[in-house]
């Protein structure tokens, strides 16, 4: 609550957060009770939140305190790099609620705080997992676990005293008895063999120089500690030890803190990653692009979303029993809708209800209509990766490849829409893509309409895939230059920034 009241988007004088703190003591009530009274609206919010806490899921009511609070705003408009840190930080957040979501049917606020707070427990670190510590200039402080597989040129391991490392084992205030577990277990003590695996690991990080260090006192009892056992296996028992240092410890004076560098503006990298979406995303809007590819802006679950992905999960599980040589019926595709459902994003029931519906009958038409049995796919969600250029891979996923009866290559692609008149499959750039990735002229690429039951099928010459190679190479370098500059049109109407767009405040 402290925190929260200290965060720079309330505005709320430090002298008035005292106030609370010691009203809140005074009183013998929370601080966020103390908030209450003074109707802070902080307390207000927490409170519409509350409310909100039965029927939305954790990250959806996040995103609600981003909006309603303005940090949202605030992220897409960075100046600095230290913001710039911390919009990727809120980013990368929100990107694991949403695997969260995805992976779970309960993504309400207790589940994901015990989530949170279990994978906290267990030592998970998104910064030490993303760091690369080896090229970070610096005294690294890093546990055992997160330096597995680094190395240093020096490397001091500390706190090595006994019932410090080894740990003193904790045991389970429930055990599970010997005979339930499955596994064989091991023989001997078997947490000190953890703990030794473990400081091996630690010693053989360094490449010329390893020091142990350990005191006598922590200043938690009064007995001496000895040095750890480890030591003595490791160096024998006559271990070497530094020379004591003639500075002793830093006088106060030198603990001031060093001048902290300025802040600069964030750098831009150069682009060495596209996909389609991210290509035609740019084309459409630059500025939206900064907002979802760069800035990793996170949205709202939306029902066109939740339903498209639903739709492709649901066409790939019936496909992957093709595959396994079985023979589904429509009852099973209609089957598998319902295990792939999500109610994520409708809002209400009613509206989800009318698109299962929906769902049903696209399934029903493409059953009818689109299935082959006679033909089994090659592969599916297959994954790509092709090199533009040597520092440019355009990448993506395909729905489906198939191979027909005369041996062609098939790459198709579901749209769960209707074919929009102006989609010319010659001049596409998202076939062209596919193209692409199937790497020969002969490849015949479609997208297959499920609303009209419609396949819109084309081929590329060896000429077009060379130009559209130059293409992409180009155009990337126009994005990399790009002040993203916003283009207002007809298609700002379903953009997920408008809240935040520039081109609208
Ligand atoms: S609202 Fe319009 S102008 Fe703004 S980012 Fe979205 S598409 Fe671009």
């Amino acid at each position: 609550m402290y925190r929260l009241l200290s965060m720079d988007i309330f505005d709320i004088p430090p002298l008035v957060v005292a106030a609370l703190v010691n009203d809140a003591r005074k009183y013998g009530i929370s601080l966020f009770e103390a908030c209450e009274k003074k109707n802070l609206p902080v307390a207000t919010l927490i409170h519409k939140h509350l409310g909100l806490m039965k029927k939305e899921t954790a990250g959806q009511i996040l995103y609600f305190f981003l909006e309603e609070t303005g940090l949202l705003k605030k992220l897409a408009t960075y100046k600095t790099a230290k913001e710039e840190k911390i919009a990727q930080n809120l980013a990368k957040f929100f990107n694991k609620l949403k695997t969260y979501e995805i992976e779970h049917e309960d993504a309400g606020v207790f589940t994901v705080v015990d989530w949170i707070d279990l994978s906290m427990t267990l030592g998970e670190s998104p910064l030490s997992a993303d760091t690369d510590w080896s090229e970070n200039n610096a005294v690294n402080i890093l546990t055992i676990h997160s330096a597995k597989g680094l190395e240093f040129n020096v490397v001091f391991l500390v706190n090595i005293v006994s019932a410090r490392f080894p740990t003193i084992e904790r045991k389970e205030q429930i055990p599970i008895p010997d005979a339930l577990v499955k596994e064989i277990l091991p023989l001997g003590d078997y947490h000190e063999q953890e703990e030794r695996r473990l400081f091996y690991v630690g010693m053989t990080r360094a490449r010329d120089a390893l020091y142990f260090s350990g005191a006598k006192y922590y200043g938690e009892g009064k007995r001496e500690k000895k040095l750890s056992a480890f030591i003595r296996e490791a160096l024998g028992e006559k271990p070497l030890f530094a020379e004591n240092s003639e500075n002793g410890q830093l006088p106060l004076i030198d603990w001031a803190k060093a001048k902290e560098e300025p802040d600069h503006p964030p750098l831009r990298p150069p682009i060495t990653y596209l996909s389609y979406s991210q290509l035609e995303t740019f084309k459409t809007c630059p500025l939206q692009y900064k907002y979802r590819h760069i800035l990793k802006i996170p949205v709202p679950p939306r029902a066109a979303l939740t339903f498209g992905d639903t739709i492709h999960k649901t066409l790939h599980a019936f496909y992957a029993l093709v595959r396994a040589g079985n023979h589904p019926t429509k009852n099973d595709l209609l089957r598998l809708l319902e295990d792939h459902w999500s109610p994520v994003g409708y809002g209400d029931k009613a509206y989800e209800g009318k698109m299962k519906e929906r769902g049903k009958a696209l399934l029903t038409g493409f059953f009818e209509k689109g299935y082959d049995p006679n033909i089994v796919p090659r592969a599916l969600e297959e994954p790509f990766k092709i090199k533009i250029t040597p520092t440019l891979t355009l990448g993506g996923k395909i729905d489906r490849i198939d191979t027909l009866t005369d041996g062609t290559t098939e790459i198709i692609d579901y749209k769960t829409g209707t074919m929009p008149k102006t989609r010319n499959a010659e001049s596409d750039l998202q076939l062209t893509v596919y193209a692409l990735a199937g790497g020969a002229e002969k490849v015949k690429v479609s997208f297959y309409f499920l609303e009209d039951q419609i396949k819109l099928s084309a081929t590329r010459t060896s000429q077009q895939l060379v130009q559209a190679r130059k293409d992409i190479a180009q155009k990337a370098e126009e994005m990399g230059r790009s002040d993203f500059r916003p283009t207002p049109g007809k298609h700002c109407d379903f953009c997920e920034f408008r809240l935040i767009c520039e081109a609208w405040s």
